[in-house]
């Protein structure tokens, strides 16, 4: 299948091409971009900072405006800046495009599924209302904002087994998750800066969104309090819960290393073995060396222990945020659409 990135030359934009690079499904065939880059190759419009190298066939593209008819594709990955997602996502839906985004202008849409594909499969059935309440063949689906990729993953196995009252999460989040160029390095280095605009509020809304009913946010309380801190990549949360039913930090441990859903049944090939994976070691799990567990797609979890205040846990959590947190939790969503026939 075709696939086309819009917003082809930011972090996000880069981690979709990095991940898309041969694809068993997906093959990229366009590249948009601002008008700063549209007309130009690739290579010369982006600053390339992933890890891998470019392919010479996708260096060679030529950025494209984002407009429907300047795309051929049959899935179209959206890495806009949120004021351009708006508009532009439900253009290209009205078009027939299937629309995975990463933006958040969508997100809490009642009819648009918020998806975290391991947490919550099951909501990819709203495409049918959408495509009712708003008579076009596309479909938008988005996924969330990147601390809250982390901690639902980590939350669904808890929330299954013993269900879920308070969710208290403080982050410790990537300057790779500000975008490119991002936070200037005389702000970040040898820092942490207290406040992510916005990022409290989604963090709050979208667990509930992603942890409750199709169409239904989940009944529990939800505190983020958000940070960016001097890493690259990785999101790192410490997550304190109170549970529903009574459990062990060995109970919730253990639903968190036997936690598998539909992705790994299905045998996606995107889906990581083990969606938590669960360390022992007391100073695990830690950015550097956790962050690209099941390729950047595996949450890690360590530090499961009694939370004395709440009567529940608390542990601390890890993943990627480029990669689980928007490029790759988006390809994931993806293949579950095109496993259920909405691709
Ligand atoms: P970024 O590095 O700032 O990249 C923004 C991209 O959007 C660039 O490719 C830019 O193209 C393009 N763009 C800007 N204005 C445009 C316009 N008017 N028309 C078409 N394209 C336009 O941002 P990012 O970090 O990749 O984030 C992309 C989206 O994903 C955002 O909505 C963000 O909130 C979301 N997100 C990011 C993360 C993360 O960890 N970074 C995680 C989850 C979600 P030019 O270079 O040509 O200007």
């Amino acid at each position: 299948m075709k696939a086309a990135v819009l917003g082809a030359t930011g972090l996000v934009g880069q981690r979709f091409i990095q991940l898309l690079n041969d694809h068993e499904w997906f093959q990229i065939s366009t590249l948009t971009g601002s008008e700063r880059s549209i007309g130009t190759e690739y290579r010369e419009a982006v600053n390339w900072r992933m890890e891998t190298r470019l392919k010479e066939e996708i260096a060679a593209l030529t950025v494209q405006p984002t407009k429907p008819k300047d795309i051929d594709a049959d899935v179209v990955f959206s890495a806009l800046p949120a004021e351009q997602a708006l508009s532009v996502e439900e253009e290209f839906a009205k078009e027939g495009f299937a629309v995975v985004s990463n933006a958040s202008s969508h997100r809490m849409d009642t009819d648009v599924p918020l998806m975290n594909p391991e947490a919550n499969f099951p909501h990819l059935s709203l495409i049918d209302e959408q495509r009712r309440k708003r008579k076009w063949d596309g479909a938008i689906v988005t996924n969330p904002n990147c601390t809250t990729a982390v901690l639902t993953l980590s939350l669904k196995p808890i929330a299954t087994h013993f269900g879920l009252k308070s969710v208290i999460i403080s982050s410790m989040q990537a300057a790779s998750g500000a975008g490119y160029p991002g936070v200037a390095s005389l702000d970040i280095i040898d820092n942490v800066i207290p406040f992510i605009n916005g990022e409290e509020e989604k963090v709050q809304r979208e667990t509930q969104k992603i942890l409750g009913d199709p169409g239904r946010s989940g009944e529990f309380n939800v505190s983020a309090s958000c940070h960016r801190v001097s890493v690259i990549d990785g999101h790192t949360e410490a997550v304190f819960v109170q549970t529903e039913k009574p459990a062990s930090p060995e109970e919730i441990a253990h639903c968190m290393k036997e936690f598998t859903a539909e992705p790994q049944k299905l045998k996606l090939p995107t889906a990581p073995k083990n969606p938590v994976v669960v360390r022992s070691e007391q100073d695990r799990p830690q950015p550097r060396f956790d962050r690209s567990e099941g390729n950047g797609m595996s949450v890690v979890v360590g530090r499961v222990r009694t939370d004395p205040v709440l009567s529940g846990v608390k542990y601390v959590a890890l993943g990627h945020n480029t990669i689980r947190g928007a490029a790759g939790c988006a390809i994931l969503i993806a293949e579950s659409m095109k496993a259920q026939g909405y691709l």
